[in-house]
C-alpha cells in the first residue's frame, strides 16, 4: 500500500502541509480563530454581506414558510418556488436571457465544461485558471490546451490551427493575482473563429462593474460577448451557491447535461431566498463598493511605500508576493503574533516559487484596520527580500 503517512511528512518539509483552523462566531474581520481572536485580511466576502442583519432576516422569515431541507434534486421534486424566482434575479442582475441556480462554483464548473465540450472537442484554459476549472476541463474528456496567462495572442494562433468544437474558459478576476482577464479581446477572438466563451467571474460578481454586475459587464459585453457566465454566490454575495446565465437554449442543455445540476440535492430554498434579498442590497448600495474602493487604494499605497511587491490588481483580491513557502509561511505567522490574519498561499494553488500572502479587503473593513495591517507589514518588512532582489533571485 502508498505509504500516505510518508508523504505528509514529505510535505511538511517542503513547507506545503496545509491545516484548518476553527473559527467560531460569525464571518466578519474581527474574528475567532482557534479560540484567538484575530483582524482578518482572507476573506472573500468583498462586501461585508456574509454576516448583513437583513440577509438573516430574510433567511429566518422564509424559512417558515420553505422549511429547511432542499430534499430532492432540481429534476425529481427539489425545484422550488424559491429557487425559481432566484434564477430570474440572477438573470436580471446580469442582464442575461435566462440563469441556472448551481450548489456550489465549484459543481457549476465542472457540470458546465464538461456538459458543454467532449470527446473530440478542445478546450482552451488560461493557465492562472481556477482548480475547479481545470478540473472540469480533465472531466470533460476534451483535449485541454492552456494558453499562458492573459496571452490573447497565444490563444488566437491555438484557436486557427484548430477545428471542431472549441470552448474557451477564463477566470473573470483572477482568484489568487486579482487581475482582470482580456475580456473583450477574448470576446473578439472567440467570434472570429467560433468558440464558445466562458467566463467564471466568482470575484467579480458584486464588486466589479456597473451596480455591481460583474467583469463581463464592466467591459458592456452582453450575452451575445459572452455567451457562458459563471458566478459564484459565497463571495461578495455573502450567502452560498453559484449561477450560470446566458440564452436559454444553453439552459436548457444543461438542465439536459450538467451531471452535477442533474445528481445532487437542492440547495435549502431559504436561503435563496436570503441570496435574492443580498442580489437587491448589492444593486442598490454603491458605497459599499466605493469604501471598498478606498481601502484597496490606500493598501497598494502602503504596501509599496513599503518596499513589499504587489499585483497589477484593483480588486479586493491584493497578493504580497513572497515566492519561497517557507518565506509566506514566517510573514503570516510573523502578522499572526501582531494579531492579524492573512493566510499563505503556496502551491500547487499557485506556481511554484510564486508564495505569496493573500490580502483580500473587505468593504467590512474600516480605514483603522487597514493601517493595522500595514504598520504589522512595517514591523515584519525585514522577514522577506525587497521585489527587486526576489526577481532577480528567481530568474
Ligand atoms: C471560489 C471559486 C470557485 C468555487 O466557488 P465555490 O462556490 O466556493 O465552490 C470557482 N471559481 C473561482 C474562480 C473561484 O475563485
Amino acid at each position: 500500500m502508498r505509504d500516505f503517512a510518508h508523504e505528509i511528512e514529505q510535505r511538511k518539509q517542503a513547507g506545503l502541509y496545509r491545516t484548518r483552523r476553527l473559527i467560531s462566531g460569525p464571518q466578519q474581520p474581527e474574528l475567532v480563530a482557534d479560540g484567538k481572536p484575530l483582524l482578518s485580511f482572507c476573506s472573500n466576502d468583498y462586501l461585508g454581506l456574509a454576516n448583513h442583519p437583513g440577509n438573516i432576516d430574510v433567511l429566518n422569515s422564509a424559512l417558515p414558510k420553505t422549511g429547511l431541507g432542499g430534499a430532492a434534486s432540481h429534476l425529481v421534486c427539489g425545484h422550488h418556488n424559491a429557487h425559481h424566482q432566484l434564477e430570474q434575479r440572477l438573470a436580471d442582475f446580469t442582464q442575461r436571457s435566462s440563469a441556472l441556480f448551481f450548489s456550489t462554483g465549484y459543481m457549476a464548473n465542472l457540470g458546465v465544461i464538461s456538459a458543454l465540450a467532449g470527446r473530440g472537442d478542445t478546450v482552451f484554459s488560461d493557465r492562472l485558471n481556477h482548480a475547479s476549472i481545470i478540473d472540469g476541463c480533465i472531466l470533460s474528456r476534451a483535449r485541454v490546451r492552456r494558453y499562458a496567462h492573459g496571452d490573447v495572442g497565444a490563444l488566437e494562433a491555438m484557436l486557427a490551427e484548430t477545428s471542431g468544437h472549441k470552448l474557451v474558459v477564463t477566470d473573470g478576476v483572477f482568484s489568487m493575482d486579482g487581475d482582470v482577464a482580456p475580456l473583450k479581446e477574448l470576446a473578439r477572438v472567440c467570434k472570429a473563429h467560433d468558440a464558445l466563451l466562458v467566463v467564471d467571474d466568482a470575484h467579480g460578481i458584486g464588486v466589479l462593474g456597473p451596480q455591481g454586475r460583474g467583469s463581463a459587464l464592466a467591459e458592456g459585453l452582453s450575452e451575445s460577448d459572452v455567451p457562458v457566465l459563471i458566478g459564484t454566490l459565497g463571495k461578495a454575495v455573502g450567502t452560498s451557491g453559484a449561477f450560470v446565465a446566458g440564452p436559454e437554449v444553453l439552459m436548457d442543455y444543461l438542465v439536459q447535461k450538467a451531471r452535477t445540476y442533474i445528481y445532487t440535492t437542492a440547495m435549502p430554498p431559504a436561503l435563496a431566498a436570503a441570496t435574492c434579498a443580498s442580489l437587491d442590497r448589492i444593486e442598490a448600495d454603491d458605497q459599499r463598493r466605493e469604501h471598498l474602493r478606498q481601502l484597496i487604494a490606500r493598501f497598494r499605497f502602503g504596501a509599496e511605500q513599503l518596499g513589499y511587491e504587489l499585483m497589477p490588481s484593483q480588486s479586493p483580491i491584493q497578493p504580497i508576493m513572497v515566492g519561497g513557502n517557507q518565506e509566506a509561511l514566517a510573514l503570516s505567522e510573523a502578522l499572526e503574533q501582531q494579531g492579524l490574519l492573512v493566510t499563505a498561499i503556496r502551491p500547487p494553488t499557485v506556481p511554484d516559487g510564486q508564495a505569496r500572502l493573500r490580502v483580500t479587503l473587505s468593504a467590512a473593513h474600516t480605514v483603522e484596520q487597514v493601517e493595522r495591517l500595514l504598520s504589522a507589514l512595517a514591523q515584519s518588512r525585514a522577514l522577506i527580500p525587497d521585489g527587486s532582489s526576489r526577481a532577480m533571485a528567481t530568474v
